[in-house]
Order: structure tokens, then C-alpha cells, then sequence
């Protein structure tokens, strides 16, 4: 039998991206019944806990393109939120380095665009910098961001998760929506022995995003799918900052760089290549792939103590068959649909971006 529910708002998809927004829309208006429905049994499992766990500054993006405004104001909301609930953070900064003089044109345009976007105290490195690093990855020249950091993504998501509650929302692990219906009162969203009708509701499905607008008969959108493994080290490298080569053409990744975690631990990823299907495997040829691009770029790792960690999908997107190369962050004025919003395409800089993200949703809504 099918059990019937009746909500004033549903985010869909129990990522990074839906539970701010739960967090920020329970915060902003209490008196609402709202639920967040997460498919697997966990939150923040997919693409929120397959990344870097770096809170990006704002670089690389075009001025005043989303990603670039969300990202400047989500990494201090971040930095606050961290400080506040003591989830465990550095702000250790990362050199982005040419790695040979061929290259120092484009890290002098990096500086001068990611600058006039507003990315703060961005420095060239000085000569006894360049001397420090040239021990560790192949260097003409190098751009220090101060404000770059590491967060402890799987703490800040529980603390999230815990706060989010304890507004009052219900998080429903195990519950795939199938599909969403407009009815006239708002939506019905169809589930396994269960049908929900919600005033708002949010599609914040990540990978899954656009399967699930499709069934809203929103159609401009096909999926991109960019993989990328992570390898990880025992090995002592000393590394005292996040180290990035410059990025690939048309910022389909960031370029394989080292990452220290909160705890210490360093990896090194992720590599950036094309999929059709949504699969975490590692396989051979993508490690070996991604061991080569960590001995091409940095010195003295050693191969033997490294092994493959983890990978991550992402969530890239084509709009009319052409890459939409910001994030889709739409309110029901922008789809002429009441009561619908939707975020797709939320790759790099999305952990960063969370925060604001949900605060431009929210305060788009006049209740
Ligand atoms: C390799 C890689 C490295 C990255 N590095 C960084 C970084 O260093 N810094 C940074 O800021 N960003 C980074 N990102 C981007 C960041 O991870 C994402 O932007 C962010 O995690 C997206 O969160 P999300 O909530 O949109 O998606 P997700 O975390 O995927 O959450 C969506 C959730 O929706 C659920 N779901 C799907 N369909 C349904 C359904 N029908 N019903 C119910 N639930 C459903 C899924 O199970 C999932 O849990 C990286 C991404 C990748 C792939």
C-alpha cells in the first residue's frame, strides 16, 4: 500500500548542496515541515565525500560567473562554520606552479584574472619559496593563494546532518525519489510505497539531478560524466601547503595535485577522464595513468609506497548539447515553475560554494 505524506518543502538528495540548503531553509523559516531525502543509506556518500576536501579561493573561475561568486563567499562561511562547530580545518594556502618556463605566461594570466575576480592576497612566490619547492615538484614559477585550506568533509557533514535535525527537519536516509510530478498545489514526488505532495521542493540530486528533472519534462539538459582517481602515500613529504600544477585546458580538472588532509595524510588526484556510468572502480590503467602524471609533475615520491585511494565523479553538464561550464543553479523565476529549484552541474568549487549556494536559493523564496 502506498503511504501518503503531505510537506511544505522537500530538498531531494542528501549531499553537501541539500543539506545546507536544508540547514539554511529551516534556519530562515522555521514554521515550515520540511524533509530531506537522501537515496543511499547514508549522507554526503557520493560525490561529497569523492573529492579534494579543499576550500578553493575563488581562482579559477570567470569574474562574477556563479562559481566564482559562490566560491568567495562560501570559503569564509566555511572557515566560520568550521571554527565554530571545531570540525577539524587547515588554512594552509597551495602554490600553483608552472612547472617549466613555457608555462609562466599562463600562470601570469591566472594571476591578473583570478585578482580582478577578487581572489584575495594571491602572491607570486619569492626565490626562497621556488628554492623550498624545487626539492618537491618541477617548478619555473609559482602563484601563493593564502586562503586556500582542507577541511574534514566527513565531520562537517555529520555536524551538518546533527544541525539540520535539530531544526526541526526530517532526514530520510534510504528514500530514492522516482520522479516528480507538478500538481496543483504544488508537487507529487513518487517513491517506493510512498507518494509525497510538497509546496517546494529542491532537486539537489547531484549525478542524478538530470535524470530527475527529465521527469519534469525539463529536457536542455544531458549528463557529462568526468571521473577522477586519487592515489594516497605513506611516504614523509614535508609538504607544508596544497601543491597544483596548472590546469587542464578548459578547467576539465584542476590538474593532479597533492592534498594534506586536517590529520596529515596526503594524496595526490585527482586524474580527469570522460565516463558513461556512474562506477567508483579503480582500474589499473587509471591508476598507472594518474602514477605518471604524480612522477611527471612532483620529485621524489616513491612509487612503492603509494596505493589507490578513492574516486569521484564529476558532475559536468551539457545544455542543448553544448558544455554549460558554470554551475545550474536555478530558482522558480528562472524556470517559470512555482515552488521548483534545482542545482546541476555542481563539480569544483561545489563543497566551497555550499553555503552560498543555499542562501541564493532560500532568499529567493517569499513565503
Ligand atoms: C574528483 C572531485 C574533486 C572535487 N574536489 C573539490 C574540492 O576540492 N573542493 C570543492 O569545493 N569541490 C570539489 N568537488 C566538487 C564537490 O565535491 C561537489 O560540488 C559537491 O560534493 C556536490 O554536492 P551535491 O550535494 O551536489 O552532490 P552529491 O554529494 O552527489 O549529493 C547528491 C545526493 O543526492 C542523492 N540522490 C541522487 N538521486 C536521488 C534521488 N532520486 N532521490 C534521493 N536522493 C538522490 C545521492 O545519493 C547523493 O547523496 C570535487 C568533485 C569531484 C568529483
Amino acid at each position: 500500500m502506498t503511504e501518503k505524506v503531505e510537506l511544505d518543502a522537500v530538498i531531494i538528495g542528501g549531499g553537501v548542496i541539500g543539506l545546507a540548503t536544508a540547514f539554511k531553509l529551516a534556519q530562515k523559516f522555521p514554521e515550515l515541515d520540511i524533509a530531506i531525502l537522501e537515496s543511499g543509506p547514508y549522507f554526503g556518500d557520493q560525490t561529497t565525500g569523492r573529492n579534494s576536501g579543499v576550500l578553493h579561493a575563488g581562482i579559477y573561475y570567470p569574474k562574477n560567473s556563479l562559481k566564482n561568486r559562490f566560491c568567495l563567499t562560501g570559503l569564509e562561511a566555511w572557515y566560520d562554520f568550521a571554527s565554530k562547530y571545531k570540525i577539524p580545518h587547515l588554512r594552509c594556502g597551495k602554490y600553483i606552479v608552472a612547472g617549466e618556463s613555457s608555462e609562466d605566461h599562463l600562470l601570469d594570466s591566472l594571476f591578473e584574472k583570478a585578482t580582478d575576480a577578487g581572489a584575495r592576497d594571491l602572491r607570486f612566490a619569492e626565490n626562497s619559496e621556488i628554492e623550498t619547492l624545487s626539492s618537491q615538484v618541477h617548478i619555473s614559477k609559482a602563484i601563493f593563494s593564502p586562503h586556500t585550506g582542507v577541511i574534514d568533509v566527513a565531520q562537517a557533514m555529520k555536524t551538518l546532518l546533527k544541525l539540520t535535525e535539530s531544526h526541526g527537519v526530517s532526514a530520510m536516509k534510504n528514500h530514492h525519489v522516482r520522479s516528480i510530478e507538478k500538481s496543483d498545489s504544488g508537487f507529487l514526488l513518487s517513491l517506493e510505497n510512498l507518494e509525497i505532495s510538497t509546496k517546494l521542493c529542491f532537486n539537489c540530486a547531484g549525478l542524478r539531478g538530470i535524470d530527475l528533472r527529465k521527469t519534469l519534462s525539463l529536457t536542455n539538459l544531458e549528463n557529462l560524466f568526468v571521473k577522477g582517481v586519487y592515489l594516497t602515500t605513506n611516504q614523509k613529504l614535508g609538504y607544508k601547503s596544497l601543491l597544483y600544477p596548472m590546469p587542464l585546458e578548459k578547467l576539465k580538472g584542476l590538474g593532479v595535485h597533492a592534498t594534506i588532509e586536517p590529520d596529515g595524510k596526503i594524496k595526490f588526484g585527482p586524474n580527469a577522464f570522460e565516463v558513461d556510468q556512474i562506477n567508483y572502480n579503480i582500474e589499473d590503467k587509471d591508476y598507472f595513468e594518474l602514477m605518471n602524471s604524480v612522477k611527471f609533475f612532483f620529485k621524489g615520491v616513491d612509487e612503492s609506497r603509494c596505493h589507490p585511494d578513492f574516486s569521484g565523479i564529476r558532475p559536468k553538464i551539457l545544455d542543448n548539447g553544448a558544455l554549460h561550464p558554470d554551475f545550474w543553479v536555478k530558482t522558480p523565476a528562472d524556470l517559470n515553475i512555482e515552488g521548483y529549484f534545482e542545482c546541476c552541474g555542481i563539480e569544483s568549487p561545489g563543497l566551497t560554494s555550499a553555503f552560498s549556494i543555499a542562501d541564493y536559493l532560500v532568499d529567493s523564496i517569499n513565503v
